[in-house]
């Protein structure tokens, strides 16, 4: 049915655009940092490299095959590697979205995070939506190394924080990665903002009930 999936890939092509500007006029993403990617079922969608999340153009959308071949559109963005890795490893996600948000970058550059889990439990939609983050070693840019420290952490996580570069969130769908992803910066500046205060975390307790309420 190669309508079918035409269809389907025009209407997720429009959704990353959608995605794209919503996240752009809100400014968690600037310049033409960061990318999202939806995977179909002879490759992936990926946002074009150097260009504008705010002003995606969705014809023009790359679009890349398991093997990292471009198939159409324009040039992938230079991280489409790790997220081919992010697909191998995780075969039920369908969505990825790699930001470069100021609250969650700050969070991945402090010295002293726990690398199994950067952030802690504040609040129930966090547990839920994200739970744990390890933290990435730092790679630089285009560095082909990092696809295999992403691999070793998405076997247990959808979510985790490149140090001193971005988290990165992947999801069923594309709203559900997009929500993740907001989650997880919304709680990145709550954490900082709560620094030098005595906090109350949700207890062990709260997330099992939480866990047990709502099974991911
Ligand atoms: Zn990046």
């Amino acid at each position: 049915m190669p309508l079918t999936f035409s269809m389907n890939e025009n209407k997720l092509r429009d959704q990353i655009a959608d995605i794209g500007r919503t996240l752009y006029t809100r400014g968690l993403a600037h310049g033409s940092a960061g990318n999202i990617s939806v995977r179909l079922d002879d490759g992936f969608l990926i946002t074009p490299t150097n260009t504008c999340m705010g002003r995606l153009a969705p014809e023009r959308i790359s679009k890349v095959s398991f093997d990292g071949e471009l198939l159409s559109g324009d040039r992938p963005s230079k991280e489409a590697f790790f997220h081919l890795a992010l697909y191998e490893e995780r075969p039920q996600d369908r969505a990825i979205v790699h930001l470069h948000s100021t609250h969650s970058v700050a969070v991945g550059c402090l010295a002293d995070a726990d690398p199994h889990n950067v952030l802690p439990p504040l609040t129930a939609y966090y547990v839920m939506k994200v739970g744990k983050l390890p933290l990435v070693p730092y790679y630089r840019p285009g560095d082909r190394t990092l696809a295999a420290a992403v691999r070793a952490q998405a076997k247990e996580h959808h979510a985790m924080l490149l140090a001193n570069h971005g988290p990165v969130v992947s999801g069923t769908s594309l709203d559900g990665a997009t929500y993740a992803m907001e989650e997880l910066e919304q709680t990145a500046r709550l954490y900082l903002l709560l620094h030098d205060h005595n906090v109350r975390l949700l207890t062990h307790d709260q997330i099992a009930e939480l866990h047990s309420a709502f099974p991911s």
